[in-house]
C-alpha cells in the first residue's frame, strides 16, 4: 500500500484534517509521501506576486517536513496525467486530500477520483477550507442562503466550540524510513522557480509569516479591527487572506484565535470589534457557500439577467483603469497598489470595482479577471463575490442605483490623502484641499504646486455625476427584457 498525501490549499502541517485522517490511515510498513502539483488544468490566473507567495510557501513547507526528515515532492503537471504516471508504477495507492469548492478544481479531483477508481485505487477527501463544509448551512426549507445576514446568524447560532477546536496531526508517527522516493515525473525546485520571478516585497508567503501576522493582530489588531478596518493608510486589517487562501493559517486557528479574544476582553465595544472581522471571515464562508450552490458563477452573473446589461467594455478606458490613470486619485491609487504589491486594501477593492463597473460601464467579469492576475489572495469565491457585489449583479448584491461617489469615497476614508500620495508619486505636493480630485485645481494651482493636469496627472476619464442615469438605464433594460 501507498499512501499519498495530496497538498492542494492546505499548506500547513498543523491543524489539518486531511493529513490527521492520512496519518491514522498509515500503518505499519506502509509507504507514504507527500506531494504538490502545480497544475495548469486549475484556475489559469496566477500572477508572479502569487506564485512568489507559493513557492515561499512550499520552500518552508519542504523545510519542515525535512525536521521531521521527510520531503515534499513537487511536480509540475496536469494532476490527472501525475496520477496515471503513478498508477502505472505502483499498487495499491490511496490518495489524501483536503476537499476544494471551486468548479475547476472539482472537476479535477472528479477525474482523478475516477481514474484511482478504475485501476483499483482509493480517494479520500475532508472538508478543512472553510468552517462550515460548503452545503452544511441551509435555511428552514432547505435551501441555500442568497443573503449574507441571515447565513451568519445561522453559522453563529450552530458554531459549538467543537467546531474550532484544534485537530491533532502527529507527523512523528510515522516512520521516515518508509517515505517513498518517486522518480520519472516532471519535478520542480521552489528555490530555483522562486528566482525567475518579481515576488512581492509586501506579502511573504510561509506559515511562519501567516503565524506571526496573526500574533500581531491577535495582540494589536483584533481590538480596533471594526474602528480602523476602512482606513485603507492604517494597517487595520489582519493580511491573513492569502494565508487563509493557500492555508499556511487555518481558519479554525483564525475563528479560534478571534473568539479566545472575544471570551478575554470585558468591554462591550471590544466584543464589538472582534465580532467584526468574525463577521468576515463569514463573508468568506458565505462565498464559498455560493460557488458550491451556483458552480455556474464562474462565467455568469449571480442574477442572471444581469447578463443581458449593455456594458460599454471600452478597452481604453479600461487600459486606465488597469494602469491608475483613470484621473480619480482613490482608484487610481487602489489599482497602482494592486500592481505594485499583489493586495489592495478592502474598502479600495471595493471603490475600483464599483468605479469600473458603473463609472466605465465595464463588464464585471473584466475586472474580476484582472484582479485574477494580480491579487496574492486571489480566491475565486471571495473574488468574484466582490466583484458580483460591486457590480449589483451578485447574491446579496449592492442594489445598481446605489453607486459609490469616488471623491466622497475618498474623503471620508483617506482623509488627509495618505493612501493616495503613498501609491501617486505625482500628487505628493498636492494639499488635501485638492487630492481627492487635482482636476479642481485652476491654472496657477497647477503651477503652484506642480501638478499640470493632463501633463503630470491625467484628467478624470468619465464625469461621475453623469453616469448614473445611464447605469440606471442599461440596468433596467436589463431587467425589463427579462420580464417580456
Ligand atoms: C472586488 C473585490 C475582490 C476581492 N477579491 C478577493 C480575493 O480574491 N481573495 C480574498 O481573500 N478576498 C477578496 N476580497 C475580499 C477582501 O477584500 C479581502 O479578503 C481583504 O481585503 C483581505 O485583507 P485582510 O486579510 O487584511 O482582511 P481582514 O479584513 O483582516 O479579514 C479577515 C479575512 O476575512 C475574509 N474576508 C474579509 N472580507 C471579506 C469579503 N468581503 N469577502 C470574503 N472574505 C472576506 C478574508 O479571508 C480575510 O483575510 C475581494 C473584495 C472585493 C470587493
Amino acid at each position: 500500500m501507498l499512501h499519498i498525501y495530496w497538498f492542494r490549499k492546505d499548506l500547513r502541517l498543523t491543524d489539518n484534517r486531511a493529513i490527521s485522517e492520512f496519518i491514522n490511515s498509515v500503518s505499519g510498513n506502509d509507504k507514504f509521501f507527500f506531494l504538490y502539483i502545480k497544475n495548469r488544468n486549475t484556475y489559469k490566473y496566477f500572477g508572479e506576486k502569487r506564485l512568489g507567495f507559493l513557492y515561499e510557501t512550499l520552500i518552508e513547507l519542504n523545510e519542515e517536513l525535512g525536521k521531521l526528515n521527510f520531503h515534499l515532492e513537487i511536480i509540475e503537471g496536469k494532476s490527472k496525467n501525475v496520477f496515471k504516471s503513478l498508477t502505472e508504477n505502483y499498487k495499491e495507492l490511496s490518495v489524501y486530500c483536503n476537499k476544494q469548492v471551486e468548479p475547476y478544481c472539482i472537476g479535477r479531483d472528479e477525474e482523478v477520483k475516477e481514474l484511482l477508481n478504475e485501476t483499483g485505487n482509493k480517494f479520500h477527501s475532508y472538508s478543512d477550507t472553510t468552517l462550515f463544509e460548503p452545503g452544511e448551512v441551509l435555511n428552514g426549507e432547505g435551501n441555500q442562503y442568497k443573503v449574507y445576514t441571515p447565513f451568519k446568524n445561522q453559522c453563529l447560532k450552530i458554531l459549538k466550540d467543537a467546531d474550532f477546536k484544534k485537530i491533532d496531526s502527529d507527523l512523528s508517527r510515522l516512520n521516515p524510513d518508509n517515505e517513498e522516493s518517486i522518480s520519472g515525473l516532471n519535478k520542480i525546485d521552489p528555490d530555483s522557480e522562486l528566482q525567475k520571478i518579481n515576488k512581492s516585497d509586501f506579502l511573504k508567503g510561509g506559515r511562519q509569516e501567516g503565524l506571526k501576522l496573526l500574533k500581531e493582530f491577535y495582540e494589536n489588531g483584533l481590538e480596533e479591527y471594526r474602528s480602523k478596518r476602512d482606513i485603507p493608510s492604517v494597517g487595520g486589517t489582519s493580511l491573513l487572506s492569502a494565508h487563509l487562501h493557500f492555508g499556511t493559517i487555518g481558519i479554525r486557528e483564525a475563528f479560534r484565535t478571534a473568539f479566545v479574544k472575544y471570551d478575554k476582553v470585558n468591554n462591550e465595544s471590544s466584543k464589538g470589534e472582534i465580532q467584526t472581522w468574525i463577521n468576515e471571515l463569514l463573508w468568506r464562508e458565505f462565498y464559498y457557500n455560493i460557488t458550491f450552490h451556483n458552480p455556474r458563477i464562474i462565467f455568469e452573473s449571480f442574477k442572471k439577467e444581469c447578463d443581458n446589461i449593455r456594458w460599454n467594455n471600452d478597452i481604453h478606458n479600461f487600459d486606465k483603469w488597469c494602469q491608475g490613470k483613470t484621473g480619480y486619485p482613490i482608484v487610481d491609487a487602489g489599482m497602482r497598489q494592486l500592481v505594485k504589491e499583489g493586495w489592495m486594501h478592502n474598502r479600495v477593492r471595493m471603490v475600483t470595482a464599483m468605479f469600473l463597473t458603473k463609472d466605465l460601464l465595464t463588464d464585471w467579469r473584466w475586472g474580476e479577471k484582472f484582479f485574477a492576475e494580480h491579487l496574492i489572495d486571489l480566491d475565486f469565491s471571495s473574488n468574484n463575490g466582490g466583484w458580483q457585489w460591486s457590480a449589483s449583479t451578485g447574491v446579496d448584491a449592492q442594489p445598481y442605483f446605489r453607486i459609490f461617489n469616488p471623491y466622497l469615497q475618498s474623503k471620508k476614508f483617506d482623509p488627509g490623502g495618505i493612501y493616495i500620495r503613498k501609491y501617486l508619486p505625482e500628487l505628493r505636493t498636492l494639499p488635501a484641499e485638492f487630492i481627492h480630485n487635482p482636476s479642481l485645481m485652476n491654472e496657477e494651482q497647477q503651477k503652484l504646486y506642480g501638478v499640470i493636469i493632463d501633463k503630470d496627472y491625467p484628467s478624470p476619464i468619465v464625469e461621475h455625476f453623469k453616469v448614473k442615469d445611464e447605469v440606471v438605464k442599461r440596468f433596467k433594460e436589463a431587467l425589463d427584457s427579462e420580464l417580456k
